[in-house]
């Protein structure tokens, strides 16, 4: 399984450029690869994946975190390059997309055979539980509904290995204790101390990181 960052507010890869927002691509054996979340703005994404040698046009299904703008920005511009992607949205967002298949997600479900959705948290954000051979890694966009909330609707699919994503102003730094990988991006404001209070785990996030487990 292999994620890669192509939007981010920070750099990790020169010649990438970064943005206020998230997305990553998700590539797991036997799936087609998956997009999570677009970032605020398509030119941004479009470059960033041309860098990465990402084709737009192979990405199989999109999942859409929340309905905030660093979130879906560039879905249109995504759309308008291909054409058979399914999409993933949280059910508060009632995205309409015409002649797509959207799946509105409430209730946590399967999307592919090993990446399943968290469901709709607290009314406004799933997160993605993927199943590696070290266990669960959880990919969140802002983590709005809290880590804890996120961590814990994760754990229905097995032991939680690890975190990815935006953070936002998570402080609860004890729900984090027995992961072994620690990854914040995006919004996180806390990354200086997660750094600290997690060394062993802790894994610095920006716009062209890559993570293989
Ligand atoms: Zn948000
Ligand atoms: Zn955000």
């Amino acid at each position: 399984m292999k994620i890669t960052v192509v939007y981010d507010n920070c750099l990790s890869k020169p010649g990438l450029r970064t943005g206020w927002g998230f997305s990553c691509l998700v590539e797991t054996g036997g799936a087609p690869p998956l997009l999570f979340d677009t970032g605020a703005d398509g030119a941004t994404l479009l470059y960033n994946m041309g860098k990465l040698g990402i084709d737009p046009g192979q990405i199989g299904i999109i999942v859409i975190s929340h309905a905030h703008g660093d979130h879906t920005g560039g879905l249109s511009d995504i759309l308008g390059i291909n054409r058979h992607a399914e999409v993933y949205v949280p059910a508060s967002s009632a995205a309409v997309i015409p002649g797509r298949k959207v799946t509105l997600v409430s209730k946590p479900l399967q999307i592919s055979e090993d990446i399943f959705s968290t469901g709709e948290l607290k009314g406004i954000e799933q997160s993605l539980a993927i199943k590696t051979t070290k266990g669960i890694a959880v990919v969140a966009g802002c983590s709005h509904p809290g880590v804890g909330a996120i961590l814990d609707a994760a754990s229905r699919y097995g032991q939680v290995y690890g975190i990815i994503g935006g953070l936002h102003g998570f402080s609860d730094f004890d729900r984090l204790k027995g992961l072994s990988l620690v990854c914040p991006c995006h919004c996180t404001q806390h990354k200086s101390e997660l750094g600290h209070l997690f060394p062993e785990q802790y894994m610095s996030c920006g716009a062209g990181h890559e993570l293989e487990l």
